[in-house]
C-alpha cells in the first residue's frame, strides 16, 4: 500500500480514526440530497493510515458503509455551494 499524497510505501499500521471521544465522532462524506425531505446520503470512515514521510492521512470506510457508497454511488450528486 502507498500514500495517495506523495507515493511512500512507509505507512503506519491501521488505526482508529476519531473527531472526538465518542463512538460516533468520526469523520463523514456527505453528498448532496438527492430529493428535497430525503436524507443525504452519508458514509462514514473509522480506519485509517498515516504516512510516515508526508503526514497525510488515508482513511478507509466501514465494510457496510463501502458496501452502501457502492451500492448507491451511480445516483450520487457532487455537493452544492448553496447548501
Ligand atoms: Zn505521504
Amino acid at each position: 500500500m502507498r500514500c495517495a499524497v506523495c507515493g511512500s510505501e512507509r505507512l503506519s499500521p491501521l488505526g482508529e480514526v476519531r473527531t472526538g471521544k465518542d463512538w460516533g465522532d468520526v469523520p463523514i462524506l456527505r453528498f448532496y440530497r438527492p430529493k428535497f425531505f430525503s436524507p443525504r446520503p452519508t458514509y462514514r470512515f473509522v480506519l485509517g493510515r498515516g504516512c510516515r514521510d508526508c503526514g497525510a492521512l488515508q482513511m478507509f470506510l466501514t465494510d457496510y458503509d463501502r458496501k452502501l457508497l457502492n451500492e448507491e454511488a451511480d445516483g450520487l450528486e457532487d455537493v452544492r455551494s448553496d447548501m
